[in-house]
C-alpha cells in the first residue's frame, strides 16, 4: 500500500480507511452532513466514487479526497439507492457519469425533489422540532440521534441553494463490470430489500464489498421502504461471495460474520412484531416493546420502534 500518499486528506465530513491497494473507505463523521459511508476506489485507469454524502459540502471534500489519492479527477460515481443521504451529493458531479439501477434512477427522480422542497420551504420548522425533541429526550442515545439528525439537517439546509436535480446517466439492471488497468470491479444488484433497488459493489480479487445500506454495523436499520424478507435473501446470497472486509452504508467497516449479524437483526424485529401482534398488542402500544438487550446501544434507536410499527402497518 506504499504506492499511495502516507497522509490522508483530512475532512471535518469524513475519515478515510484504506482497505486495499487503491480502495478506501470513506467514513462519515455523524451530524456533519456527509450521513452515511463512501468509497473511492482506484481501478487504474478511472476513479469510482461509491456514493456522494447528503450534501454538496461534504462531497466537495470526497473529490477532493479522491483527486488527491488517485492522481486524477473522479471519473464515475456509483449510486447504491435513491436515499437522499447517498445521493445528495450527486450535485457536484454533474459533470461525471452517475451510475445506477434503472430503478433506482426513477426513485431518485421521483423523490428528490420533493426531499429537497421539503428541506427548502419547512427549514425552520424541521429544525426547531428536532431540537425540541432532543432537549425533551432523556434516553442518552435517542438524544444523540436527534443531535446528530440536527446536524445533518442543518448541514443539508445550509447547501439548499446548491441543489439541483442530478439524475444517473447511466442504468443497469443486474450487473455491470468495470474493467480497469489495476482491478475489475462489480457493482451488482440481487434486488430490492432495503429499498426498492439496492446496489453494492464488489472487488472480487480484493474480497472487498461496499454494501451501502444493506449493511449497517452498530445502527438500526430501517426497513420501512424495503421488503423484510428480499433483504434476507440478499444477504444470503451476498454471502455466498468471498469477502474479507465490509464498508457498511452506516457504521463501521466489517467482515463476513456481519452479514449474519445482519441477517439476525431483520429476523429480530420481524419475530418481534409477529409476537406483538399474536399477544393482542396493537400498533398503537408499540413503544411498551423493549429494544432487545443486544441492540440497545445501536444507533438510531427510534428506528426500532419505526420498524415494527411499519411491519405490523403491513400485516408482517
Ligand atoms: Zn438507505
Amino acid at each position: 500500500m506504499t504506492a499511495y500518499k502516507e497522509s490522508f486528506p483530512k475532512s471535518n465530513y469524513f475519515s478515510l480507511t484504506p482497505l486495499d491497494d487503491g480502495v478506501w473507505a470513506a467514513l462519515s463523521i455523524p451530524g456533519t452532513g456527509s450521513w452515511s459511508n463512501a468509497g473511492i476506489i482506484d481501478i487504474g485507469d478511472q476513479t469510482l466514487i461509491f456514493d456522494a454524502f447528503a450534501t454538496p459540502t461534504s462531497a466537495d471534500d470526497l473529490r477532493i479526497a479522491a483527486e488527491k489519492l488517485t492522481d486524477r479527477q473522479a471519473t464515475l460515481i456509483l449510486n447504491s439507492h435513491y436515499h437522499l443521504d447517498h445521493v445528495n451529493g450527486d450535485q457536484i458531479f454533474q459533470d461525471v457519469p452517475i451510475i445506477s439501477t434503472k430503478l433506482t434512477r426513477e426513485q431518485i427522480a421521483n423523490q428528490q425533489p420533493k426531499l429537497i422542497d421539503i428541506f427548502k420551504t419547512n427549514n425552520t420548522e424541521l429544525l426547531d422540532q428536532t431540537k425540541a425533541e432532543m432537549e425533551q429526550e432523556k434516553n442518552p442515545e435517542k438524544r444523540q440521534e436527534l443531535e446528530s439528525l440536527l446536524g445533518e439537517y442543518s448541514m443539508i439546509i445550509r447547501d439548499t441553494e446548491r441543489f439541483k436535480l442530478t439524475l444517473p446517466t447511466i442504468t443497469f439492471e443486474d450487473k455491470i463490470t468495470l474493467n480497469g488497468a489495476k482491478m475489475s470491479a462489480e457493482f451488482i444488484t440481487y434486488g430490492g430489500g432495503h429499498t426498492i433497488s439496492d446496489a453494492f459493489l464488489y472487488l472480487p480479487k480484493e474480497q472487498i464489498l461496499f454494501l451501502a445500506d444493506l449493511m449497517h454495523i452498530g445502527y438500526h436499520a430501517d426497513i420501512r421502504q424495503g421488503n423484510v424478507d428480499h433483504w434476507i435473501d440478499i444477504l444470503k446470497k451476498i454471502k455466498k461471495l468471498k469477502i474479507k472486509k465490509i464498508v457498511s452504508g452506516h457504521g463501521a467497516i466489517g467482515t463476513a460474520k456481519d452479514i449474519d449479524d445482519m441477517i439476525n437483526y431483520l429476523y429480530t424485529i420481524k419475530q418481534i412484531a409477529v409476537d406483538w401482534s399474536r399477544h393482542g398488542g396493537t400498533i398503537e402500544n408499540i413503544n411498551e416493546i423493549q429494544i432487545p438487550p443486544k441492540y440497545v446501544s445501536y444507533g438510531a434507536p427510534s428506528i426500532f420502534h419505526y420498524n415494527i410499527r411499519s411491519l405490523m402497518e403491513k400485516g408482517i
